[in-house]
């Protein structure tokens, strides 16, 4: 049989290799226009431990950035690939989970769209107001599903999102530490980290935990390419899914009068396209094109670039104490810090 995309394929040979190890599920089943039907299909390894710490992947929310898919593809075959014989692995897997939906928008892959089947923009589509100011079209609207950014009819969430929101909060709302990469390109010359909010300027409640994730990144990796940033630095939306379970994260956290002792921390991975297309212009022309390495080289070199930040970032899921557990001293050093690097120019307390 042919498979309709090659992603897909790689997705499931990723699946097959995975499955002695995994729990898998099929969330919900979405429908092209001409009638064909693709599952979303999520995955869960190691820890059964509602609290144990989580370290999160999704891929393919917008169909067009098919390298998102690809790099959380690549990082569940190696991972799948180490299981029988990397014992720091089978450790890790014991106290942690590792849970990830690679293609969250199969319709849009197939489609080779940005939106899913019926045109929503599905980081556009969750419950969620900007009430500063939004940037037109693209912070997300209700005009028409033949624009882009479209969030979507109000009051109703598409099967994608819902797929999402629940399985994030089955799988990391009870946890003591869940670090999510939801994988995106198409934005700028640099490789991006954003942490929330994408709907306003204002500092998140666990900005200090951010900072410190940062520098001790930046102390372990000093040539690493990432401009970790708020995504409101980049442009204001409305209709985030991140934002939404964030704040609906803290709201849980702060009813227990115990806001910050857990961790929910979603990032958006944006990888700079830019660069692929400065390098191979003509790339520009296809609908693809603008977001995805086009040249199998430049391709290979993406899928080998954020490995080392994947494997980093489970290392600092299993191993949170750094970053998560900070005294009231340092929590207000990296406060101030954070403040000072990314909230001057719009937000004053
Ligand atoms: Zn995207």
């Amino acid at each position: 049989m042919t498979r309709p995309f090659p992603e897909l394929y790689r997705a499931e040979l990723a699946l097959e290799r995975l499955k002695p190890y995994a729990r898998m599920k099929t969330l919900d089943q979405v429908t092209t226009p001409d009638g064909k039907v693709f599952s979303i299909e999520s995955i869960e390894l190691g820890s059964q431990d509602p609290k144990a710490p989580v370290f999160g992947l999704v891929g393919g929310a917008h169909g067009l950035e098919r390298i998102g898919a690809e790099v959380v593809i690549a990082f569940l075959t190696s991972i799948a690939e180490r299981l029988s014989w990397d014992r720091s692995l089978q450790h890790k897997l014991e106290h942690i989970r590792i849970v990830s939906i690679p293609i969250l928008n199969p319709v849009g892959m197939y489609l080779n769209k940005r939106s899913n089947g019926n045109g929503v923009d599905l980081m556009r589509n969750a419950p969620t107001e900007s009430h500063a100011q939004a940037a037109f079209l693209l912070g997300g609207h209700r005009i028409s599903p033949k624009l882009p950014w479209f969030r979507g009819i109000e009051g109703t969430t598409e099967k994608e999102a819902a797929a999402l929101i629940q399985f994030v909060k089955d799988t990391s709302f009870h946890s003591s530490c869940a670090l999510w990469i939801d994988a995106h390109s198409g934005y700028g010359l640099a490789d991006r980290l954003w942490f929330p909010y994408a709907r306003s300027y204002a500092p998140f409640p666990h900005l200090p935990e951010v900072h410190a994730l940062k520098s001790l990144y930046d102390r372990v990796y000093p040539h690493h390419v990432y401009k970790i940033e708020p995504q409101a630095n980049a442009y204001l939306t409305s209709g985030d899914p991140w934002d939404y379970l964030y704040d609906e994260f803290f709201g849980l956290q702060s009813k227990e009068k115990k806001p910050t002792e857990r961790i929910f921390l979603p990032l958006c991975l944006e990888m700079g396209s830019w660069n692929w297309i400065r390098k191979n212009p003509l790339q520009a022309l296809s609908a693809s094109g603008p977001f995805n390495p086009v040249k199998s080289h430049r391709k290979k070199r993406t899928l080998r670039r954020h490995m080392h930040f994947l494997e980093f970032m489970l290392s600092t899921v299993f191993s949170n104490q750094p970053w998560v557990y900070l005294s009231v001293a340092d929590r207000e050093r990296h406060r101030r810090e954070a403040m000072e690097l990314w909230f001057n120019r719009h937000y004053s307390p």
